[in-house]
């Protein structure tokens, strides 16, 4: 059974440390805000988490679908509410990140390809139908950087075109800490 709070607490930390690189990158294809409404949603679901009542992914679900902004933040808590209903109805990990994957793709219509944090995701929900937390981050990390070879198809990225290449899409560089955080835990 994964240690939902010692990922919460890991994932955090990475974004506090990645924030300016995030924002940098997001300045670059998109309007700057990532590195803020990443590391603003995993602060607030600290807080949430903390005054009790809900488990960690569940802590993160709720904050990222209701508070946090920009396209991301919907997306990412569609992944976490999946995690979270999934460890709760004990059909684990991999089923709750595929379900993630599902709705974001159901919500956002990226493919892979499109330069978005689809293209880390899923790569790592591939990764743990073989593999475990470690296959999956490495995957994660491996998408994440492909998607430096890419123009953006989707997403505020896609208006300036080429402009972006060169530099990874930030949303899939923060899947990547995700599933690294994940993976720092479990092994
Ligand atoms: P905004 O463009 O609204 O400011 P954010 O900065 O919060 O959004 O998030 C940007 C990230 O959102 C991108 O780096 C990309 O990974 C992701 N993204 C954008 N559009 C989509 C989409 N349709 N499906 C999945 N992810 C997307
Ligand atoms: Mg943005
Ligand atoms: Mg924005």
């Amino acid at each position: 059974m994964i240690d939902q709070e010692a990922v919460l607490r890991r994932y955090a930390r990475a974004v506090e440390d990645a924030h300016t690189t995030l924002t940098e990158l997001d300045q670059r294809s998109g309007d700057g805000d990532f590195g803020d409404n990443l590391r603003g949603g995993l602060r607030a679901a600290l807080t949430r988490f903390d005054k009790g009542g809900t488990s960690a992914f569940g802590a993160l679900g709720e904050v990222f679908l209701d508070e946090v902004g920009g396209t991301s933040g919907p997306l990412l808590g569609l992944l976490f509410t999946e995690i979270a209903r999934a460890l709760d109805s004990g059909a684990g990990f991999a089923d709750g990140a595929g379900a993630g994957l599902t709705a974001i793709q159901r919500v956002g219509e990226a493919r892979v390809g499109d330069r978005t944090l689809v293209d880390a995701l899923a790569p790592a929900v591939d990764a743990l139908v073989t593999g475990g937390p470690v296959e999956a981050a490495n995957a994660a990390r491996a998408g994440a950087d492909r998607t430096a070879l890419l123009r953006a198809r989707m997403g505020r990225a896609s208006y300036v075109g080429d402009r972006a290449k060169g530099a990874p899409d930030p949303g899939a560089v923060g899947i990547a800490l995700f599933f690294w955080a994940a993976a720092a835990v479990a092994s």
